[in-house]
């Protein structure tokens, strides 16, 4: 007679539990009361009950489990049971993009934060057509993208800074690598030659003006690169230039 399989020991935690960070810090046994659009999200859209696993991030201590205890009509309780794993270590790549757009600056911070960058420092140039930047608004999109993405370490975002004074700021170890549509080294050639910590330069939607590129190109830790022949939109090269880092200096290359 054949062998009957071993039923499967079911996944722990299910890979379906969803992930949320927390203003808590974390451990074992610790009780966390979820409020708010979060325990909305929990009790209304995921149907949580009691018993069900959730995993929880306090973007210190890492991942842990934690199991509903009470269910309430504006609050969630949990019990976190387990941890699950500390908070990663993040390739050293800063993202500085020029102010752009709302919609488009939003898919930039979403975006860079699934692509693994540690810190975002928006810039604000000349042609920029905005020169602030909606905090909280920034911090729930990239929040949301790395519970969507599984991270567990934030990348922080800076408060919009006017180029020359970032510029001025820079730390004499990390390279600058300048996007630049006029014209620079091939930007997967120029990653891999040089170690992190690095900072990819965007433009905005116009790009830099030529006072600007000069200042930048006087910069000693500059080092301009190309992103192929085209003109791509501000959100486009920024996207692509992680990308591109991540395959050739960062945590992609296996
Ligand atoms: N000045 C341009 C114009 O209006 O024709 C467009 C600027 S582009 C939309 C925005 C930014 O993306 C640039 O400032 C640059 O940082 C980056 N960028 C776009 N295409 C690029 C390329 N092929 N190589 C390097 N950087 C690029």
């Amino acid at each position: 007679m054949p062998k009957q399989p071993l039923p499967r020991t079911p996944e722990w935690p299910p890979r379906s539990a969803p992930r949320l960070f927390v203003d808590q810090h974390l451990g074992l046994e610790a009780q966390v009361v979820i409020e708010g659009p979060q325990a909305h999200y929990l009790g209304r859209v995921m149907r949580m009950g009691q018993g069900d696993v959730v995993i929880l991030c306090d973007n210190l201590t890492g991942e842990w489990a934690a199991c509903v205890s009470q269910t309430g009509k504006r609050a969630i309780h949990l019990d976190v049971t387990e941890h699950l794993r500390g908070r990663e270590e993040v390739p050293d790549l800063w993202l500085c993009p020029a102010l752009i757009k709302k919609d488009r600056f939003d898919m930039v911070l979403e975006k860079a934060t699934e692509l693994g960058v540690a810190r975002i420092s928006p810039l604000i140039t000349r042609r920029c057509v905005a020169d602030k930047l909606n905090a909280d608004r920034a911090r729930t999109i990239v929040t949301e993208a790395a519970e969507q993405c599984a991270r567990t370490a934030l990348p922080p975002v800076d408060a919009p800074v006017k180029l020359d004074a970032y510029l001025r700021s820079m730390p004499d170890d990390r390279t600058l690598f300048f996007a630049d549509e006029l014209g620079g080294e091939p930007a997967a050639r120029a990653f891999a030659a040089k170690a992190p910590p690095a900072a990819i330069l965007i433009g905005p939607e116009g790009g830099f003006d030529d006072t600007e590129r000069a200042l930048i190109r006087e910069h000693p830790n500059a080092k301009p690169i190309s992103l192929g022949p085209r003109i791509l939109r501000a959100e486009t090269a920024a996207i692509a230039a992680i990308a591109l880092w991540m395959g050739a200096a960062g945590d992609w290359r296996g």
